[in-house]
């Protein structure tokens, strides 16, 4: 893509990239060395720049501290066996983000912002993308108010920025998940399908609960009856019974389409699997535990992509699932994904933009 953004780049005279243990990541901890900023004022946005990485100074007043008015976005970028950066589908989290945004009153940014600034960004941290199988760059987009203002309304000004985290071989641990029966992460009407703060703050407390019991993550059911199962912990979740893949559709507004959750399903109908966008009931879902009938569930999500699912609570009684081998889909979709991801199978989907 021709670059045609203005944008003012200063670079970092004291790189942490040789004090870095690759070796030793921890997600979210390691920060590349540059980020990318936008400012929203009177109306448009504008001030695009590239910076040394660097804490931001705010005001005590300023409105995201206050009313959470801010979106944000996840996604990864990978190296090729030629050294080559491949960015996974980079057009789909910039329509997410701008639905996110509309739906917190917050302005659209526009397509050419995005991912200019992110292609920029990509190329002046290109050494912070591990060239090491089964590593990659997490890629944290993220919108907030930045008014000073401690009147309840949509904020004037906002910022805009990127910045990157090499991530290591997410090797996921079979999950133990239980389903929720009281909390609730997102009513229709609400905000659930927007990748918005103030859902993940909410989500807190009921997954602490949970942790205390000894599971790893909740199944969230719907708000109303808590009858049907929505997604687990911050990822969609999938289940086969029998030979049919289900998954909660995303047309109630309480669900976030995840951009796992599509590529899957798109893999899943091509590989000849029966798929079935619909709520699975609760009681359906402990049936099909009984009778041996359900065969794999999971989590699908951009941190882990496939995470396995072990066990599941269901008011009172737990529920074993066994572990998976090669064979089963959700491994040979992973290795599909990751194949893509990776730039070994042909990108027959347009998924990758190649640096
Ligand atoms: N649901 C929620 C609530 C999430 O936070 C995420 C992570 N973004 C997902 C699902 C999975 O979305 P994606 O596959 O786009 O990462």
């Amino acid at each position: 893509m021709n670059t045609t953004l203005t944008i003012d780049i200063t670079k970092t005279s004291s790189s942490k990239l040789a004090q870095t243990n690759f070796d030793d990541l921890k997600f979210g901890q390691t920060i590349s060395d540059h980020m990318f900023i936008a400012d929203y004022e009177n109306g448009e946005w504008g001030n695009f720049r590239i910076e040394p990485y660097a804490p931001l100074q705010l005001n005590p007043a300023n409105a995201t501290l206050h009313y959470g008015q801010s979106v944000f976005e996840g996604m990864k970028a990978y190296k090729n066996d030629a050294g080559e950066t491949l960015l996974f589908r980079a057009d789909a989290n910039q329509k997410r983000l701008n639905e996110s945004a509309k739906r917190m009153c917050i302005p659209e940014l526009p397509e050419n912002i995005f991912m200019e600034g992110l292609l920029q960004l990509l190329k002046i941290d290109s050494a912070w993308i591990p060239n090491r199988p089964g590593y990659s760059l997490y890629i944290r987009p993220f919108i907030f108010a930045t008014d000073d203002y401690l009147g309840i309304r949509p904020s004037e000004k906002y910022k805009f920025m990127i910045f990157t985290c090499p991530v290591g071989h997410y090797y996921s641990k079979p999950v133990s998940v239980k389903v929720e029966s009281k909390y609730t992460r997102a009513a229709e009407g609400g905000t659930g399908y927007a990748k918005a703060a103030g859902n993940y703050a909410g989500s807190l407390y009921p997954a602490l609960l949970a942790q205390k019991e000894g599971y790893d993550q909740l199944l969230w059911t719907d708000g109303k009856s808590h009858q049907h199962i929505e997604e687990s912990g911050t990822m969609n979740v999938m289940f086969i019974i029998n030979d049919t893949l289900i998954t909660a559709p995303t047309t109630t507004g309480t669900i976030l389409k995840g951009i796992t959750r599509d590529s899957v399903l798109t893999l899943a109908r091509e590989m000849g699997v029966k798929v079935e966008e619909r709520f699975l009931r609760v009681a359906e879902l402990e049936d099909a535990l009984k009778s041996h009938t359900l065969k794999e569930a999971f989590g699908t999500g951009t941190a882990a992509t496939i995470a396995h699912i072990s066990k599941i609570h269901i008011s009172g009684n737990d529920y074993e699932l066994p572990q998976k081998d090669e064979t089963a889909f959700s491994n040979r979709v992973l290795k599909r994904l990751d194949d893509i991801k990776y730039g070994k199978i042909e990108d027959s989907h347009n998924w990758i933009i190649k640096l």
